[in-house]
């Protein structure tokens, strides 16, 4: 066993997950490594306005990008609010930050917007302020943006007024509506998810890894999964936790517990990335 493998221990990775991830290190410089912001660099809160990535996570990020071909964040939050949180230190060192499952797309300081997406703003933004009038004690509207999420986790009994209500607005404006944790989400019906986000990014390289918690990330996964039918090497590993997807885990080739999992994971890969 060389030193790079037996590092597993050291970061308490599971030896299993470090076999199955060993191809992607390995050939670190023609790899992507590619992570959910949400429930895998950063601990689910109550205000998602208040959710932050675990310290050092900018950091992993740098060092990672340091030693594979590309790394990204990708995440259902606006490029503007990754950027603020993720931090310049990553961004420096070439971490690309795909947003609004991908109608956003930040690194330097600007940030690109999906051309289709651009023409639904002032229905997301009329979803937005109807939801403002209308939503019960306890419901979050989060303005994304191009977006709109309406969140129930403080208050499980507004559940059924946010599935309600996206599906009206989408009726009515032609704007789609996705679930996740405790959450729905109204979008520009635009032929975009972290699938053709990850596709984009893998594109041209011989390996690539996702990291992911929720069921907006199976698109990432079988984006994967194709592209590994097509020859690439590719990972997908879940976060656990008491709102993981079963569809996610069953979805994976390996798993983490927790973002501090997910975190160790990343730091894994930049340490014992083949240089
Ligand atoms: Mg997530």
């Amino acid at each position: 066993m060389d030193a790079a493998h037996a590092a597993h221990r050291a970061h308490r990775i599971p030896e299993r997950l470090a076999e199955r991830l060993a191809p992607i290190r390995e050939q670190a410089a023609r790899a992507a490594v590619l992570v959910d912001f949400d429930g895998t660099l950063s601990p689910i809160v109550e205000d998602p306005a208040a959710a932050r990535p675990l310290p050092g996570a900018g950091a992993a990020l740098a060092e990672l990008a340091r030693r594979y071909a590309r790394v990204a964040v990708v995440s259902g939050r606006p490029a503007s609010f990754l950027l603020a949180h993720i931090g310049q230190e990553a961004v420096g060192a070439g971490v690309v930050l795909a947003g609004l499952y991908g109608l956003e797309r930040g690194g330097d300081g600007s940030v690109e917007v999906h051309p289709d997406a651009a023409g639904w703003s002032e229905a997301v933004e009329q979803a937005a302020r109807e939801a403002e009038a209308v939503a019960p004690t306890g419901a979050v509207v989060e303005r994304k943006g191009l977006s709109v999420t309406l969140h129930w986790r403080a208050a499980p009994e507004a559940e059924s007024w946010a599935v309600a209500f996206a599906r009206s607005q989408a009726e009515r404006t032609g704007l789609a509506v996705h679930a996740a944790k405790r959450s729905v989400e109204l979008r520009p019906p635009v032929d975009a998810d972290k699938g053709t986000v990850v596709a984009g990014l893998a594109r041209g390289l011989d390996a690539a890894c996702f990291v992911g918690d929720d069921v907006g990330d199976l698109p990432a996964f079988a984006a994967l999964r194709r592209l590994g039918a097509e020859g690439m090497v590719t990972r997908a590993v879940a976060v656990a936790g008491p709102e993981a997807p079963p569809e996610l885990l069953a979805a994976a080739d390996g798993v983490v517990s927790g973002p501090e999992g997910a975190l160790e994971l990343l730091r894994w890969l930049a340490a014992t990335a083949a240089t």
